[in-house]
């Protein structure tokens, strides 16, 4: 086989044969009453399951690969070849510059570690307190970090965080929020990062399955593997090269270095290289690069159109479920991805999401979201739990009407 990165031939969906199909529809999973449901996976954000033409990819590239970058052989030649073009074709999908670096890493966690080892020590960084964990910790321990609260609007945040930039600062900033869904203004807080010559680095974790990334308007962006329908253990950052060139490798190791001697050591001057040591994660990144390739075949308008009709059916759905009440940092009515939490009256989010599960074959996620400050501003200032209903590829209506009815029931049920 000449090129293990053709495109595969992938089966139409259930529901919209324009759209990617997931693996694992099929599956069903075990009731408490001892009968078994198709599974409704509604945990989308936290990993979403992979696509068939990504499962597709890896089963050509399985029996295939080799080493990269040093090997003579044939397959090590091609390999690299399919490692390197992954990386243009993550560089097209996000939008990127012809110059800017892009780096596979684990995940966005470790993008934006990654990215905080790089920045200099002397930089103020400028984060909202809403962060994703990722985003917020990664940089207390080694920079100077302004917190801003969470802001009221769209409109507020950008303002707040024009007023907090100054030259040569940085702005790190979620895409769109892993609790609420809601997008931010990424567009207007580049502009603000810009116009007062700060920098913007963007979590685009949960806006990479759902929306375009307009990567060329920003700085840097992260995002994982694994929630963009490509298996665990790889991710991307992507940004201009020169903090990166000029910082000490992230990891230290093969690849990274160009010469040791008995006392010195060069690094590689190419960030890619530099930050890359030791053998990469070839099949993360081919898995990546299939994802990439087919969410832009599908087209952004029928994603983003599937998305918002389900997404539309759910909330109406939620809105009719007494004692449920969506959480939202801005209000109903701002843009969001295919994400909703909520809190219901009487039920403790633990409970109610093992309750989804043992008895409807739900899958929702319980907990604080890795946005512990967030959760707590949304739900009144206390420590408690949410539920998160997050939808994507594989999800069909019947699942949100599975869902809804389910809340129905159980609400119904305590009245
Ligand atoms: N940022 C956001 C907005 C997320 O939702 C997540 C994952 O939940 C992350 C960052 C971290 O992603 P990962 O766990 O893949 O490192």
């Amino acid at each position: 086989q000449e090129n293990f990165t053709r495109r595969p031939t992938v089966s139409s969906h259930l529901m919209d044969s324009a759209l990617p199909a997931v693996a694992g529809t099929d599956v069903r999973v075990p009731l408490a009453d001892g009968s078994s449901v198709p599974y409704a996976n509604f945990d989308y954000a936290a990993s979403a399951p992979c696509l068939l033409a990504v499962k597709e990819a890896l089963d050509l590239a399985v029996p295939l690969y080799a080493s990269v970058h040093r090997g003579a052989g044939r397959l090590s030649q091609l390999t690299t070849r399919a490692y390197e073009d992954a990386r243009q074709t993550v560089r097209r999908f996000a939008g990127a510059r012809r110059d800017d670096a892009v780096i596979f890493t684990r995940n966005t966690t470790d993008s934006m570690n990654l990215l905080a080892s790089c920045v200099p020590l002397d930089t103020t960084v400028v984060v909202f307190e809403s962060e994703h964990h990722a985003n917020l910790l990664s940089w207390l321990h080694r920079h100077f970090v302004v917190r801003l609260p969470m802001p009221a609007s769209a409109e507020e945040a950008v303002s707040a965080a024009a007023s907090a930039l100054s030259p040569g600062s940085l702005l790190v900033v979620t895409a769109a929020s892993n609790v609420t869904g809601e997008l931010w203004p990424v567009e207007e807080l580049a502009a603000a990062a810009h116009a007062r010559g700060a920098r913007i680095a963007v979590d685009a974790a949960q806006l990479a399955p759902h929306r375009p990334m307009k990567m060329s308007t920003v700085d840097y962006v992260a995002f994982s593997g694994h929630k963009l329908y490509a298996p665990f253990g790889a991710g991307v950052l992507i940004g201009r090269g020169d903090w990166l060139a000029a910082a000490d490798p992230y990891l230290r190791g093969g690849g990274a270095s160009k010469l040791v001697g008995p006392d010195t050591v060069v690094w590689a001057d190419d960030p890619q290289e530099r930050h890359e040591a030791g053998s990469p994660n070839v099949l993360g990144a081919l898995a990546i690069s299939a994802a990439c390739s087919a969410l832009e075949a599908a087209g952004w308008p029928s994603l983003v159109a599937a998305e918002e009709r389900l997404l539309a059916r759910l909330r109406l759905g939620l809105s009719m479920v007494p004692g449920l009440r969506e959480l939202s940092l801005w209000g109903p009515e701002s843009p969001r991805v295919g994400i909703v939490s909520f809190v219901v009256d009487g039920w403790e989010a633990r409970a109610l999401a093992q309750t989804l599960s043992d008895h409807y074959g739900v899958g929702v996620r319980d907990g604080k979201m890795c946005a512990h400050n967030l959760v707590r501003h949304l739900h009144g200032g206390s420590d408690g739990s949410i539920v998160r209903a997050s939808i994507g590829l594989g999800t069909t209506r019947a699942h949100v009407d599975r869902l809804v009815t389910a809340l129905a029931d159980l609400t119904a049920a305590r009245a």
